[in-house]
């Protein structure tokens, strides 16, 4: 018998696999026991309405919340053992938030730099030949040594874009990157988004964009009252939900 050395479509590797992740703040349990797998190069969308656990379940990802009962484990690491150096879980992980969270009196490669420079990843110069490259990724070379301020809110976020990917990270977290936009910027963001799914960046991306969900996500997770409700490839979720929570949902949001 040989021995088969190809790795199968369905044997991924895990990239994020969460079980029985429960989030309480004082009595109130925001996550209450949420079981999820993220494969590597996939694209999972979280979809729910305000107030169901969305942003907690992601922090919870590379603990910006304490996590309260059940495992998080991201590439390997579990992040509930106290033994497990979060700092060098974080540098895997990209995370870009609704407000682009830039440093005001730094300019665009400055604030790119940072993280790299700081962690020792790189030294300055190559920190600054990384930073004007994902800056071109991201159209925006021509702003290198410009301050946030004045730039638009579409180039300020794809500039937070560029900063969390200035760590080579593999895993990327999106928290409504597009929620804070005037609707003519929304297009630009989604489709650095877009590019990076193309190119197999592993992510999963809270939105309220349905359409951006339905066309870039491998998968869709849809939360409700601190629970996955359910979850499915798009045009199932999309097209065919089974759970009446979820067809009150899209009722409201498609
Ligand atoms: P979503 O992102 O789906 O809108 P969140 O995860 O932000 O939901 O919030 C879920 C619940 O957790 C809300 O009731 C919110 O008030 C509560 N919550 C979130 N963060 C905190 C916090 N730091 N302290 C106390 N309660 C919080
Ligand atoms: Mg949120």
């Amino acid at each position: 018998m040989s021995i088969n050395t190809q790795v199968e479509p369905g044997t991924r590797s895990e990239k994020i696999a969460v079980t029985g992740l429960k989030k309480s703040f004082g009595n109130n349990e925001v996550l209450k026991g949420l079981d999820a797998v993220v494969h590597e190069g996939e694209v999972v969308a979280v979809i729910g309405p305000s107030g169901s656990g969305k942003s907690t379940f992601l922090r919870c990802l590379n603990k910006l919340e304490e996590i309260s009962g059940g495992h998080v484990n991201v590439n390997g690491f579990d992040l509930t053992d106290p033994k497990v150096d979060i700092n060098q879980v974080r540098r895997q992980i990209g995370m870009v938030f609704q407000h682009f969270n830039l440093f005001p009196h730094m300019s665009v490669i400055e604030n790119i730099m940072l993280a790299p420079v700081e962690t020792g990843k790189l030294s300055k110069e190559e920190a600054r030949a990384t930073g004007l490259k994902l800056l071109a990724r991201v159209g925006l070379e021509a702003k290198a040594d410009a301050r946030p301020v004045s730039l638009s809110g579409g180039q300020k976020q794809r500039v937070a874009i560029a900063r969390a990917l200035a760590m080579n990270p593999d895993i990327m977290l999106f928290d409504e990157a597009t929620s804070a936009l005037d609707p003519e910027m929304v297009g630009e963001v989604l489709q650095v988004i877009k590019d990076l799914a193309a190119e197999g960046m592993t992510m999963v991306m809270v939105t309220h964009e349905m359409g951006f969900a339905r066309e870039v996500a491998d998968r869709v997770i849809f939360m409700a009252d601190g629970y996955i409700c359910e979850e499915g490839a798009p045009e199932q979720l999309f097209g065919d939900p089974q759970q009446q929570r979820t067809k009150d949902f899209l009722s409201k949001v498609l």
